[in-house]
């Protein structure tokens, strides 16, 4: 048995994510940990909401509450969403919470005491009319380079130049539109990431078997240009965790918060403290994850992302815990992903263009989602959300193929032999052959899920599911029924086993169906199919099922058209 934590990347909570935030970490490290514990390991899966930063102060005020009361709010729509979609957290924390800021202090004052931030002064612009200094994507003004009069102080976006906030003419503030702007002098902790740029280097290259997407954007944001920057880690802003602190190794700092950045991969961590607080549990629990002191040697750590999210965590997380000189427990896979788009084009939260997560649970079950945003996941490259690829998704592998076979199983032995395994018969050469290829399959389905292939573990759980629809057309029990009732129930025995063979291998994926078939089938445990043979009679002559009601209902021509002009925004 292996130790295995997982964290999914922290959705922010300024809104709520849709179906390309879920299929980019929630919902494939979902899976993995869903099959790590079908496989009898211990698993910690941990998540949060990463609730820090000017974004989520915005929108409390466009919500008309105070900053902490807008993410309480927020924190539980998401927890609400996440437990829709069957997200199996062993904890869904707050960066915003005590552990937090506890542990973002420690860590923080670790790395001053080894030298490693530095104080710089730097110009930044205040609003007088918002009472704040403003970051750089919250100024407005006209851009020096094409006179598009709606460029950022960080980008133009019509003619893509980097600005500076000092490069604006007429600069105004996107938050107020007042042209009151002071520049300030003011002073910020950096991170010196430069100092650690072989040790990160030499730890990347150490890594065996990481996907090229993930060791590309570090090795570039390593060595481009002038290579790995100094990062500021500290903000103007009133929502965060302080900087000053009691046993802070600077002065001066009074009023400023912690960049976002800083503290929500370190919500990794004080998520597991918060599931050892919430569980009664001492301090020993949760470090046991994260210190390699203190057991944490034996963990194996994945951490499930967006690509945009690999430069923080193959770099500046590492720096952090790195550079702190404790022994922190370092990632061991990064398991990153493409976009999902949405009809060929992007989701688009003003344009209404896409769906989100909560709309998604309004219209159709969450092993539906699940399915199709898996079996498409965007592991190799984008991946396009359609109507029509969904409707197929859900039409012919979970209806055609899964539901299908459940049905025709249960009501023909119901209609024959009744609620029971039937006796009579023996098996032969079609149960030995439709064996051997689930056995074939379920090898490759492990080797990818073990890889964190998700979607090419999908196509062999399909193919799985596929033989026993195969086996039991060949078979053919209802016309062999008349002539040879013995060789129907054999047939039938042996279908009602795959039946409960899929309920349990089908669970990381589709796991709301998966339960409804194995408390259908009576079964007594989940337990995963190390012995196929054991597995395949582990429903008994004699044992009792039921029939289920339909576990997949079909998506009508007339129902997709609905959906697709209802979701394509504009
Ligand atoms: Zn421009």
């Amino acid at each position: 048995m292996a130790r295995i934590l997982i964290t999914s990347a922290l959705p922010y909570i300024n809104g709520i994510k849709h179906l390309g935030n879920l299929v980019g970490s929630q919902l494939p490290s979902d899976a993995y940990a869903r099959y790590m514990r079908l496989r009898g390991h211990e698993v910690m899966f941990i998540c949060a909401t990463d609730e820090h930063g000017t974004p989520a102060e915005l929108a409390a005020a466009k919500a008309d509450k105070p900053v902490a009361e807008f993410c309480a709010d927020m924190w539980q729509v998401q927890k609400d969403i996440a437990d829709g979609f069957r997200l199996s957290f062993d904890y869904f924390g707050r960066s915003s919470s005590e552990r937090n800021r506890e542990i973002t202090q420690h860590l923080a004052a670790a790395l001053g005491h080894a030298g490693l931030i530095e104080e710089v002064s730097e110009k930044q612009v205040y609003s007088h009319a918002d009472g704040r200094y403003l970051p750089d994507r919250y100024i407005e003004g006209t851009c020096p380079n094409c006179g598009s009069e709606n460029a950022r102080g960080d980008q133009c976006e019509n003619c893509t130049k980097q600005l500076d906030p000092t490069d604006l003419i007429n600069p105004r503030s996107a938050i107020s539109g007042s042209t009151d702007l002071e520049i300030r002098e003011t002073k910020h902790l950096y991170l010196k990431q430069s100092v650690m740029r072989d040790q990160l280097d030499a730890w990347i290259d150490r890594q065996v078997g990481w996907p090229v997407l993930t060791t590309s954007i570090a090795k570039k944001w390593l060595h481009d240009g002038d290579g790995l920057r100094d990062r500021g880690i500290t903000r103007d802003l009133d929502w965060g965790v302080p900087v000053q602190f009691d046993g802070a190794p600077w002065s001066g700092m009074e009023g400023k918060v912690f960049y976002v950045w800083f503290d929500a991969p370190i919500e990794y961590i004080s998520a597991t403290a918060e599931w050892a607080d919430a569980n009664g549990q001492t301090d020993a629990a949760w470090e046991s994850w994260w210190r390699t002191d203190k057991g944490a040697d034996n963990v194996h750590y994945v951490q499930f992302m967006g690509k945009d999210n690999v430069p923080f965590h193959t770099l500046s997380f590492p720096a952090t815990l790195m550079g702190s000189g404790e022994p922190w427990k370092l990632v061991d896979f990064i398991k990153s992903y493409n976009w999902l788009t949405y009809e060929g084009g992007k989701f688009s939260t003003s344009a209404g263009r896409g769906i989100f997560m909560n709309q998604a649970l309004e219209i159709m079950p969450s092993d539906y989602w699940r399915w199709w945003l898996l079996s498409n996941a965007p592991e190799s490259s984008d991946s396009d959300f359609t109507w029509e690829s969904f409707q197929g998704g859900v039409n012919k592998d979970l209806a055609d193929v899964l539901g299908n076979f459940v049905s025709r199983v249960t009501k023909f032995c119901r209609s024959k032999f009744g609620e029971i395994v039937p006796e009579g018969g023996k098996y032969g050469e079609a149960e030995t052959a439709v064996t051997a290829e689930i056995a074939k399959r379920l090898t490759a389905y492990q080797t990818h899920m073990e890889a964190i292939e998700l979607r090419k573990a999908t196509v062999e759980l399909r193919a799985i599911w596929v033989a026993g629809n195969e086996y039991l057309q060949t078979a053919a029990p209802w016309s062999v029924y008349k002539q040879d009732p013995e060789a129907a129930a054999a047939t039938i025995r042996f279908a009602l086993n795959l039946i409960r063979l899929y309920g349990v291998l089908s669970a990381p994926f589709i796991p709301d169906a998966s339960a409804r078939i194995l408390a259908a089938m009576g079964a007594a445990d989940a337990a995963w199919p190390d012995d196929l043979d054991v597995a395949l009679n582990a429903m008994p002559v004699g044992q009792a099922f039921e029939v289920p009601e339909v576990l997949f209902a079909k998506i009508s021509d007339e129902r997709r058209v609905e959906l697709e002009a209802q979701f394509a925004g504009g």
